[in-house]
């Protein structure tokens, strides 16, 4: 540790320039909070906004607030909060619903398109719910539909074909946070006369993101990740242009209505965006997301970017000089073009122990089965001395075994 002394982490926070960032964030002292990438802390604006809105809002306001404080207008104001984070403009993204809801109903809308088209592409190891819906989807509507599950990521863009209908893939993947290529793999997926659907979980808000320059044609996201809207934060979705109005989400609730308070008899699809709503919004989650989203303001992507690679570099180096236990494997890409913003390691037996052991000594990451220690970096708010300090403390839990311990194997529901 002596080269790399945390003398040398706290100069690199000196040149930081996102460093004045951290203070807009309500963090707990003597927390080092690395799963950022799960859930995203609290900004001071969203606490402040949240006490205003119960206290006056809706303390004061009542029913009134639907209008006079704007509370109908919220899944538009967020998407276009949202908008300039994905690379495309206000009027294509709307907040709504969670990332699983919203994924049902873009790939309905992306399997109308081609009618006679039966394949959907996934990856075997996309995040489990967009998995889930897309075979609850093909159950449901007993056309014949094929799921193709690719096994490696190197393999999507061959197993793409004349009779693929909608490829449904994940940027970066939840696991070891390896980043796909949206661009190319969006061209094949076009050259093939089929559509394509990004989930950017792990995107929005970690990576700059183009997505209109990339001719993407849908994408489903949430926000309480990078995004730090907080627990059960609505998600957001993206249509391009040219598929809006083209065909109805299926899940037409009123607010999807053109005038939803004209209260019809018969449904009329909102000829915009808000197509894609369905019910009334969850305010207060909406105020909390539409509050966090101002920590943006004024931050270019691309410093984002550079200081989460050379904070994820950072670590790497750090944990592979000073843990020499062999059994802790790197599985994020070492190539910057694949990584995202995490980094993950396998333990084959005690990961989650050894995970709950860093939780006690005041680093927070995460566990994912069957045997991931998963560290998020989120640049707005982690500094390089956090990532000195993690890597020092996980190296004396690996080196004093302090881990196997019977209190750190007992597993919760919530990893
Ligand atoms: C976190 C995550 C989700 C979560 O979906 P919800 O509907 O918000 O629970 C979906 N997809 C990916 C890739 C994720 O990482």
């Amino acid at each position: 540790m002596k080269s790399l002394s945390f003398e040398r982490a706290k100069e690199k926070d000196r040149a930081d320039g996102l460093a004045s960032k951290r203070g807009e964030f309500l963090l707990p002292e003597n927390i080092i909070y690395l799963d950022g990438n799960s859930l995203g802390p609290v900004t001071k604006n969203a606490t402040k906004r949240i006490k205003e809105v119960t206290e006056k809002e809706w303390g004061v306001g009542l029913i009134r607030s639907w209008n006079d404080s704007g509370w109908v207008d919220l899944p538009k104001k967020v998407g276009s909060k949202i908008a300039p984070l994905l690379g495309v403009q206000a009027e294509n993204v709307i907040m709504a619903d969670s990332t699983s809801v919203n994924l049902f109903k873009v790939l309905s809308v992306a399997c109308a398109a081609h009618p006679c088209r039966k394949t959907i592409i996934t990856e075997t190891n996309n995040f489990p719910t967009d998995n889930y819906i897309i075979e609850g989807f093909t159950r449901q509507l007993d056309r014949g539909f094929e799921i193709t599950y690719v096994d490696k990521p190197e393999d999507i863009i061959s197993s793409i074909n004349k009779s693929v209908s909608v490829v449904v893939l994940t940027h970066i993947n939840y696991k070891n946070g390896e980043m796909l290529d949206i661009s190319e793999i969006t061209k094949a997926t076009h050259k093939a006369g089929a559509l394509i659907i990004w989930d950017l979980a792990h995107s929005a808000g970690a990576v700059p993101l183009e997505l209109e320059n990339w001719r993407v044609d849908f994408a489903i996201g949430c926000s309480y990740k990078y995004l730090n809207g907080g627990p059960g934060a609505p998600g957001y979705l993206y249509v391009a242009d040219r598929h809006i109005g083209k065909f109805n989400q299926p899940l037409t609730g009123w607010f999807a209505h053109k005038s939803p308070f004209a209260f019809k008899p018969q449904y009329e699809p909102a000829e915009d965006i808000s197509q894609y709503l369905c019910g009334t919004p969850p305010v207060l989650s909406s105020i909390a997301l539409d509050a966090a989203l101002d920590v943006w303001t004024n931050v270019n992507l691309q410093d984002v970017r550079q200081k989460s690679l050379e904070l994820t570099d950072y670590f790497i180096k750090l944990v592979e000089q000073c843990c020499s236990d062999p059994a802790l494997q790197l599985i994020t890409p070492r190539d910057h073009k694949l990584r995202g913003s995490q980094v993950s390691f396998t333990y084959p037996e005690g990961g989650y122990a050894i995970m709950s052991a860093l939780i006690e000594d005041g680093v927070i990451g995460d566990f994912r089965a069957p045997n991931i220690l998963r560290f998020g970096f989120t640049p707005l708010y982690t500094s390089f001395s956090d990532v000195w300090l993690a890597a020092d403390k996980l190296k004396t839990i690996l080196e004093t075994r302090s881990w196997d311990h019977p209190r750190f194997h007992d597993r919760k529901l919530v990893t």
